[in-house]
């Protein structure tokens, strides 16, 4: 391919309205451009990166077990009603009506139409089944952002299995899990499989693969000891022991007087205690009516886990007005004390707390030497809040950190829900009629390149690695108006094409400097340079992208040592 006359436009500045770099780099390298909101156009150089990605994917998902199919993106909204999840996905879903008047979709994900699909088989005989899919998904994300990381069209892999029995959907989730790992192995990218909360699609053990980048909007607790990590919003970490700490006895309870001190900073401060003395009780309106949630004062809530622990679907922190009604005191002097009428929730901290500082439900006023057990007695104490930086590990005891990451794949177990919903049974041995056991796989195609950049890149550009490279080499002619140095570039660049690599030539009408900065900006693996060297040395000046290794060599050698420095590319 002549650069000269492939569609490559680089820019030399950071476009403004880019905030991460693969997005910056995207831009700037001629990957895409932004046609709206969250759509983005791939141009010719990007979406050779995009169908590498998506061939890795194509092969592992073979080796795997699991068979193409192709769904349609256009689907009626009968079946996200069927299933509820028409109104749990809300905006998110794009909808209109077609020329009958029926209203229809456009998929945001496949769970439905497969289902429906497969409702085919009748028979244990003919399972298990893992079908896949590379399509088009379309969400009205309420936030595009950083490109393709976050757009409202991407295209995603999503499989999905079909098993008799529990067993059997741990296989194809374990096959599906570990064609994951591979599959990110071979884009080049650093992964770690989370734990994660399972969300939206229901189910119950669920991983996301997270690749830790500073633009991720993930973030993931790890620990560096034993290799725990999940998700913060599932993530856990160890109970404290529950029994008063040696140094401090339990002292009676008394009323203080807190005049105009709501949040924990302010009673804090007020009162000369660390917010770890604190218990802060928060009412929320869930399923059930209103519940309290006791935790220490420097702890957050996690409603994802409130939700699992209460068995809540809506869970949602209770108005001014019912605070009011169920403490007897305006927001910000609820406590747990005498406290009735509501279900007491307490985050396992909540009670290994001695003499600790809460809310008196009555206005302006705060109870000191509170103690959970003999001030009052929650009805659960659960894993209620995010686990903090520095929290023991709930496997090892180590320290946790905390990063942000990018989810670029996510593996579920979802069990029957859809089955049932949509009437997918089949036969079993013994004659009886069972939902199937379904699971269900995504992986982002674009986050996959969006992520490797993210990953491999420097000051310069980008740093592709060997898998996802949209070229394997670049011949740069540094004057292309030197007849005998173009005819050398065209004579290098086939040569090399013959051989097997796939070639840029840089044969454009432009200075020295400008070719070598956009060599370094679109990042090819290796670059051959005709220019000065040749003249002096008739050698050819080979470097390596991603560690500015120089070699020269004669052009029979060419292909070897090209080939050499390429197998020790990542
Ligand atoms: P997120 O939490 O980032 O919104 P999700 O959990 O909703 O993602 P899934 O439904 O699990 O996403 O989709 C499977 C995969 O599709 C994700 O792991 C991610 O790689 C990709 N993906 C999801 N949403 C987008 C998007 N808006 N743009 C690009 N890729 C996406
Ligand atoms: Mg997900």
């Amino acid at each position: 391919m002549r650069w000269s006359r492939y569609f490559l436009p680089t820019l030399r500045e950071d476009p403004k309205d880019a905030e991460s770099i693969s997005h910056k780099l995207m831009l700037r390298a001629g990957l895409i451009r932004r046609l709206g909101a969250g759509a983005y156009s791939y141009l010719p150089f990007g979406l050779r990166a995009l169908q590498k990605a998506a061939a890795i994917v194509r092969d592992e998902m073979n080796h795997a077990g699991a068979q193409e199919l192709l769904l349609p993106a256009l689907q009626p909204t009968d079946l996200w009603k069927a299933t509820g999840r028409y109104g749990v996905l809300g905006d998110v879903l794009i909808k209109f009506k077609d020329r009958t008047g029926r209203e229809m979709a456009l998929g945001p994900t496949h769970e439905e139409v497969v289902t429906d699909l497969l409702k085919e088989l009748r028979s244990h005989k003919q399972l298990p089944v893992i079908v896949y899919q590379l399509q088009t998904k379309f969400r009205d994300e309420p936030r595009p952002r950083f490109g393709v990381i976050r757009s409202k069209e991407f295209l995603m892999k999503d499989a999905y299995s079909f098993d008799v029995d529990a067993e059997g959907l741990h296989r194809s989730y374990q096959a599906m899990y570990q064609a994951y790992v591979r599959i990110f192995q071979r884009c080049g990218l650093t992964v770690l499989p989370c734990e994660a909360d399972p969300g939206m699609m229901g189910g119950d053990v669920s991983h996301e693969f997270m690749a830790p980048s500073p633009f991720g909007e993930d973030r993931v607790a790890r620990c560096r000891r034993c290799g725990y990590a999940a998700n913060l919003e599932a993530a856990r970490s160890q109970i404290p022991a529950s029994s008063p700490a040696a140094s401090e006895a339990p002292t009676p309870m008394d009323v203080v007087k807190t005049p105009g001190k709501h949040t924990v900073q302010d009673v804090s401060q007020f009162l000369k205690v660390p917010a770890t003395k604190l218990i802060k009780t928060l009412l929320y309106d869930v399923d059930q009516g209103h519940v309290a949630v006791l935790l220490r004062g420097d702890h957050e809530a996690n409603e994802a886990k409130l939700a699992r622990v209460i068995g809540s679907a809506h869970v949602k922190l209770s108005t001014a007005a019912a605070v009011e009604r169920l403490s007897g005191a305006p927001m910000g002097f609820t406590g747990p004390v005498n406290l009735t009428g509501v279900r007491l929730l307490a985050d396992h901290a909540v009670m290994s707390i001695v003499n600790a500082v809460t809310g008196a439900n009555q206005p302006e006023a705060h109870l000191i030497n509170v103690n959970p057990g003999r001030d009052f007695q929650p009805s659960v104490a659960a894993d209620l809040r995010f686990i903090t930086e520095g929290d023991a590990c709930p496997t090892c005891g180590g320290p946790l950190t905390v990063i942000q990451a990018i989810e670029v794949g996510h593996v579920f177990k979802l069990g029957t829900k859809y089955t049932q919903a949509l009437g997918a049974v089949f036969q079993d041995a013994d004659g009886t009629l069972k939902p199937m056991i379904m699971g269900c796989y995504g992986i982002g195609i674009n986050r996959i390149v969006a992520t490797a950049i993210e990953q491999h890149h420097d000051a310069q550009g980008i740093v592709w690695g060997r898998a996802l490279a949209p070229f394997h080499v670049l011949v740069s002619v540094m004057m292309s108006d030197h007849p005998e140095h173009a005819r050398l570039g065209v004579d290098t660049a086939d040569a090399l094409a013959a051989a097997g690599f796939e070639v840029l030539l840089d044969d454009r009408d432009q200075s020295p400097g400008s070719k070598l900065k956009d060599a370094d900006l679109v990042g090819i693996p290796i670059q051959v340079v005709i220019g000065k060297v040749w003249d002096r040395s008739r050698q050819l000046e080979v470097s390596v992208r991603a560690t500015k290794e120089k070699v020269q060599v004669a052009p029979r050698d060419l292909a070897e040592a090209i080939q050499k420095l390429l197998d020790k590319v990542p």
